[in-house]
């Protein structure tokens, strides 16, 4: 039987069509419609791994789809990524182009419709293995995780009881370095109730909703520490309609990020603390924890490390500040490689570009590393 990595190469075009076509369907996490057609595509793609189960979850008012296999094996591993992207329909950024031979610059190609192609070819591969009888899987793709998986959090904890190890596909650094440690997140919506009036007519009548936003955002901008890791962000604020109008609302986002549970837990406190004085409502909109470099997670990295130079790459990692669902995972105690995807740069702008030499290397990879646990080569 042909090496199966050998069997990689080949499958290139048919990888590369696949990421243009996933990327030309607009998949925000508000478009619902476009959503639906790139599930539609993906269901099609993704049966070509034969699961037991592919069914679609309905979590709140997000879809996702949800595969099993081999749910007895020994060896049962976790596989996620999301199908959404920040790009809205709006936006100007809506199709692939080519900037050269080896890259492709578009809309979630590299976070990441990249890294799903990766998983499926990877994973389609491995399927035609003997091996493949030891690992049990799941896939879990979800189309809020760039609204911060607030609908499919909680299904992903449900999940985590069930595996032994978690891969999910979202991008390397452009250098591709994995992301080892990632900070905790939290999003804050606060808000203000005033009173409206005439600015000049009747002031004493009215309630400037403004004022104590304000007050609030002056406490909490300087929570920022960079040398504790502490990042406090106020991103977003609304309020007021003209100036001889006392506005009645004023509201502001906030993100805050850190890197231990313990700080996480303070900087909530504080934020609640601060929200109370000045009598404003506020809501935690999303929130992971941090996720951890613990030393399960580090030997992992460690045989992962070691089949990449069987492939002849010289796998790096480092530290993160932003998070994704393997946070989520993680949390749950387990052990989490979360940026086996491919690798680009300027994701979230829209001069998002993918390596198109990545995705072969990366497909290797995984396929490797699988290999290598379901001959007992590396344990769980
Ligand atoms: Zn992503």
């Amino acid at each position: 039987m042909m090496n199966p990595l050998n069997t990689i190469d080949a499958k290139f075009q048919e990888m590369v069509a696949l990421v243009e076509a996933w990327v030309n369907i607009n998949s925000h996490a508000s478009h619902q419609r476009g959503i639906e057609i790139l599930l539609k595509e993906v269901e099609k793609a993704f049966s070509a791994l034969h699961p037991e189960s592919m069914e679609r979850v309905t979590l709140g008012k997000g879809q996702a789809l949800f595969l099993t296999k081999r749910a007895k094996a020994p060896i049962q591993i976790y596989f996620g990524g999301h199908l959404d992207t920040v790009y809205s329909p709006q936006s100007p950024f809506q199709k692939a182009t080519y900037l050269d031979e080896h890259t492709m610059r578009g809309p979630g190609a590299t976070d990441m419709k990249g890294g799903l192609v990766v998983l499926l070819k990877a994973l389609e591969t491995f399927e035609t293995i003997p091996e493949a009888a030891q690992i049990g899987w799941q896939i879990f793709l979800n189309c809020d995780e760039e609204i911060g998986s607030i609908y499919s959090t909680a299904f992903i904890e449900s999940l985590a009881s069930r595996c032994q190890l978690a891969c999910i596909f979202e991008p390397s650094f452009p250098d591709g370095a994995l992301v080892s440690q990632r900070k905790g997140s939290a999003t804050y919506h606060v808000w203000a109730k005033g009173k409206k009036a005439h600015a000049g007519r009747t002031p004493e009548e009215g309630k400037n909703a403004i004022y104590p936003l304000a007050r609030f955002i002056t406490q909490v901008a300087p929570l920022t520490d960079f040398s504790k890791g502490i990042l406090v962000n106020v991103g977003v604020v609304q309020g007021g309609e003209a100036t001889n109008i006392i506005p009645d609302y004023a509201a502001c986002d906030l993100n805050v990020r850190c890197d231990t549970p313990e700080s996480q837990h303070a900087l909530d406190s504080e934020l609640r603390h601060f929200a109370q004085e000045e009598r404003l409502e506020l809501t935690r909109i999303s929130f992971r924890p941090p996720k951890p470099f613990d030393s399960k997670t580090q030997s992992l990295f460690q045989e992962l490390k070691s089949c990449a130079s069987q492939l002849g790459i010289d796998l790096k990692w480092r530290a993160s500040g932003g998070v994704c669902d393997g946070n989520t995972l993680a949390a749950k105690g387990v052990p989490t490689i979360d940026t086996l995807g491919v690798r680009g740069g300027n994701i979230h702008t829209d001069e998002e570009y993918l390596d198109l030499r990545s995705l072969c290397e990366r497909t290797k990879l995984t396929l490797l590393f699988l290999q290598e646990i379901a001959r007992g080569k590396i344990k769980l």
